[in-house]
C-alpha cells in the first residue's frame, strides 16, 4: 500500500494486532451478519445491537488480511453509540469514498478517512467495505 501514508498505515497494523469489540455475543438481542470475500480469502461477521434507535454495540469476529481486519475494528469502534439513521448515513457514504463515487465531504469518518487511499487499490476495495455492508445488513435487520 505504497500511496497509503505512515500514519494510516501505523492505524491499519494497531487494529489489525489489537483489533476492537473483538469476538461474538451471540446472544438473541444481537442481529448478526455474515460475508466473505472470495477474492481476499476475507470472511467476517458483525454483530450489532440497538436500543431506542441507537446502536449499542457492536462486535466484530472473522479472519482475513490486515486491512479487512483493522477495517472491522475501526468500523466497530466509530459507529458505535450513532444513532441507525445517521449510521445508515455515514456507511453509505463511507462505501462511496472508498468506491471513488461521489459522496458527502462534511462527513468526519474518523479513523476510517485512512481507508480513503484504498481507491488506488481496486483490488482492495472489497476488503474495506465489505464490514461496512455487513453492518448496513444487520441494521435493515433489525428495523424488520
Ligand atoms: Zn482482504
Amino acid at each position: 500500500m505504497s500511496n497509503l501514508s505512515n500514519l494510516y498505515r501505523e492505524i491499519i497494523m494497531d487494529h489489525y494486532k489489537n483489533p476492537r469489540n473483538k469476538g461474538l455475543i451471540n446472544d438473541k438481542s444481537y442481529i448478526t451478519c455474515h460475508i466473505k470475500n472470495p477474492s481476499c480469502g476475507d470472511e467476517i461477521n458483525i454483530e450489532s445491537k440497538v436500543e431506542n434507535g441507537i446502536i449499542t454495540d457492536i462486535r466484530q469476529d472473522g479472519v482475513g488480511c490486515s486491512i479487512c481486519c483493522a477495517n472491522a475494528s475501526i468500523l466497530s469502534q466509530v459507529v458505535k453509540g450513532m444513532k441507525v439513521s445517521d449510521a445508515e448515513y455515514f456507511l453509505d457514504n463511507y462505501l462511496k469514498m472508498v468506491s471513488n463515487q461521489e459522496y458527502d465531504e462534511s462527513i468526519d469518518f474518523d479513523e476510517l478517512q485512512v481507508f480513503d487511499g484504498i481507491k488506488d487499490f481496486p483490488a482492495r476495495v472489497r476488503c474495506a467495505s465489505i464490514s461496512s455492508q455487513a453492518l448496513l445488513n444487520t441494521l435493515k435487520k433489525e428495523k424488520s
